[in-house]
């Protein structure tokens, strides 16, 4: 058996198409419109909303005397009067690895503005073992020997079925996938595995602070916490309301303008 932790890759990012921004800054009467913001994304997401009043600069809509100026206090207002919706159009491509299906199965829930690809256990077939262990079990010599042993026993259990169903011989892929399906059955919930997974960043606020939250699982806060430092580094002005309250040694994400 494995002792792992989770991990976070982050692989993929909103880019702005230069040429079609310009092509279109044109159009709008702004060429001259440029922003301060550290990312695409936050470009992104700046330009969008300054679309809906034509706010790129004074005067352009006759309503509009005078414009927010700046990337960070632009979307600061964004996020302080709830307009969230203009947060959906960048998105982060995450891949979780060594995470276990406690932690998949709770984050599935969060369907609004989610994009998945879940490691298949019907293709891939269980060999070793590998699990996160919660702090509780860790720090308890006879709790930790219960889990070794289980997981080591289930090591063992997959690697008997895979014996008695001579499963390395079977030819045909089909009846391998059913027995690969067959013996997950008996695997750990805690089992870890890896999962694709890519949102906008008004869901990621959202599920920063609903799984950042003391109330949360031990190891979806853990893999959060390593989430929020990543993005909130790479895109300060998106999370620039954000407070952190250590709890348990793992930060607890908050703002005023939660759920935007
Ligand atoms: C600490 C904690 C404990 C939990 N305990 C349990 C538990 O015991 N049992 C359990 O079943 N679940 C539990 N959950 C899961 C929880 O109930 C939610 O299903 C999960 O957090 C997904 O969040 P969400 O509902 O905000 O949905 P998301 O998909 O993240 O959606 C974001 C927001 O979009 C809106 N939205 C999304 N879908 C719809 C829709 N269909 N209709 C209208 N509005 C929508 C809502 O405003 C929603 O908040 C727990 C979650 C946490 C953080």
């Amino acid at each position: 058996m494995n002792c792992v932790s989770p991990k976070v890759f982050l692989v993929g990012e909103t880019q702005i198409v230069s040429q079609g921004l310009q092509d279109y800054l044109n159009h709008v009467g702004a060429p001259e419109w440029t922003s301060d913001a550290p990312s695409d994304a936050e470009k992104l997401c700046e330009v969008m909303g300054r679309l809906c009043y034509r706010s790129f600069s004074p005067g352009l809509n006759p309503n509009v005397t005078r414009v927010r100026e700046g990337n960070k206090p632009y979307l600061a207002n964004i996020v302080d009067v709830g307009h969230g919706s203009v947060l959906e159009h960048a998105v982060v491509n995450f891949i979780f690895a060594d995470v276990s299906r406690v932690v998949t199965h709770e984050l599935v829930r969060h369907r609004a503005g989610v994009a998945i690809s879940q490691e298949s256990l019907r293709f891939v077939r269980l060999d070793t073992l590998s699990a996160y262990v919660p702090v509780h079990i860790r720090e308890n010599e006879k709790g930790m020997e219960v889990f070794v042993r289980t997981l080591e026993q289930l090591e063992e259990l997959q690697l008997e079925l895979a014996d008695i169903f001579k499963i390395d011989e079977e030819k045909k892929f089909d009846v391998k996938k059913k027995l690969t399906s067959a013996f997950r059955r008996i695997a750990p919930l805690g089992l870890a595995t890896t999962i694709g997974w890519s949102c906008n960043f008004r869901t990621l606020r959202h599920v920063i602070e609903m799984r950042t939250d003391p109330h949360a699982e031990e190891e979806i806060r853990l893999l959060f916490a390593e989430v929020f430092y990543l993005v909130q580094k790479r895109y300060p002005n998106l999370f620039s309301d954000y407070e952190v309250e250590m709890v348990d040694d793992l930060p607890w994400v908050r703002t005023g303008s939660r759920k935007v």
